[in-house]
């Protein structure tokens, strides 16, 4: 062999040997990565981010595009739920309870503790000072008795204004003489000047013709006129004349009674004369102490045999509140252009107009807003 042939030999298999050797690995396109790699200096390595668990998201994250993002809910605070919500399943809800208007309360209930009690709200106590005279012509009532219905009237006026009714003196008097009511209220306030100024109210219990007709009625009366002088009344109504707020209230006074003659003898098994609401006829129950309309023993006055005129009592009272006299009644135009009420105080019977004892509601809020303007 010859040193040229040796040569291209030698050539040849250079070259052949590059040929035959070419180069490995997924930068080449000869080995390719799965899809989940990357191929990074001629090797195949996972690829990283969420998408590719490497590495995974935590708990609270999403993965986004093959990022980490924080889960959208309550549940990781994103957003977090406003005050009175709770993060429940991972959606903001209100919390329940009175306390969050969920639901709210009823009317006549205070919300306590996020608990519905029932009963008024109360932010103070106003106590109204009551004279009461006692017609000893007309009854024959012991002072106990007396207490006993104030305290009946007093619990439901509180319960509707946050007002108590204190009784400071109970008098019994005998009208048999000419001046009637008015020389007995004259009587007893020049006696006792100091306790009658301390008074807001007084109460006659005595059996004339209107008081029996209606069960009672209001006396809006000017002490000044009957000797008393200096008078205040600290239960202000937008007056610059000091009334003592009073009333003349048939004790007697029988609700629904049933059967009885002008005499107040029980005459009749059925009902008489426009008893039981002009219904003849209707038959008359034992109740409360007295003969009633069988109809009406379940109504709200039928309550006891001491409501009706302890409503009586509150009903004359809300009329020196009121500025149109009769007109002030429950239902009346008048009442109605005072407008929408929403009643705070819890009463059994479903009747507005009996809760509020047939008087508009507006003369309620006039009274507990009287305000105390003497010095
Ligand atoms: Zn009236």
């Amino acid at each position: 062999m010859n040193a040229g042939l040796v040569l291209i030999s030698f050539l040849l298999l250079a070259s052949l040997g590059c040929i035959s050797a070419p180069r490995v690995g997924c930068a080449y396109g000869n080995s390719e990565c799965g899809s989940d790699q990357d191929c990074v200096d001629n090797v195949c390595v996972p690829k990283s981010g969420c998408a590719y668990n490497n590495p995974e998201c935590g708990s609270d994250q999403d993965c986004v595009d093959n990022a980490c993002v924080l889960k959208t809910g309550c549940a990781y605070s994103n957003p977090s739920c406003p005050p009175d919500y709770d993060c429940a399943n991972n959606t903001c809800m209100l919390r329940s309870g009175c306390a969050y208007g969920n639901p709210p309360c009823d009317g006549g209930e205070t919300c306590v503790d996020n608990i519905c009690v029932i009963g008024k709200e109360c932010r103070q106590t106003k106590t109204f000072n009551m004279l009461v005279f006692m017609d000893d012509d007309s009854y024959d009532v012991s002072d106990g008795e007396i207490e006993e219905y104030f305290e009946e009237a007093g619990k439901l006026l509180h319960d509707r204004t946050c007002t108590e009714i204190e009784v400071i003196k109970i008098w019994h008097v005998r009208l048999g003489g000419s001046g009637g009511m008015e020389q007995a209220l004259r009587d007893k306030f020049t006696e006792n000047a100091a306790l009658a100024r301390r008074a807001n109210g007084f109460v006659f219990f005595s059996a004339d013709q209107n008081s029996r007709s209606y069960g009672g009625y209001a006396w809006a009366l000017m002490p000044a006129s009957l000797g008393l002088s200096n008078y205040c009344n600290n239960f202000s109504y937008n007056r610059e004349i000091h009334f003592m707020y009073g009333s003349v209230i048939d004790w007697t006074h029988m609700f629904g009674r049933c059967g009885y003659d002008e005499d107040l003898n029980h005459v009749s098994d059925v009902s008489i004369d426009g008893e039981c609401r002009n219904q003849q006829g209707t038959s008359c129950v034992f109740n409360n102490g007295y003969y009633m309309c069988e109809s009406l023993v379940d109504d709200y006055y039928a309550t006891n045999r001491n409501f009706f005129t302890a409503t009586t009592i509150i009903h004359e009272i809300m009329h020196h509140f009121g500025d149109n006299g009769n007109y002030d009644h429950f239902g009346t135009q008048e009442c109605l252009a005072h407008g929408d009420y929403e009643r705070d105080f819890y009463c059994p019977s479903q009747e507005d107009s009996d809760c509020y004892f047939q008087m508009c509601p507006y003369v309620y809020g006039n009274f507990e807003n009287a305000e105390n303007l003497c010095g």
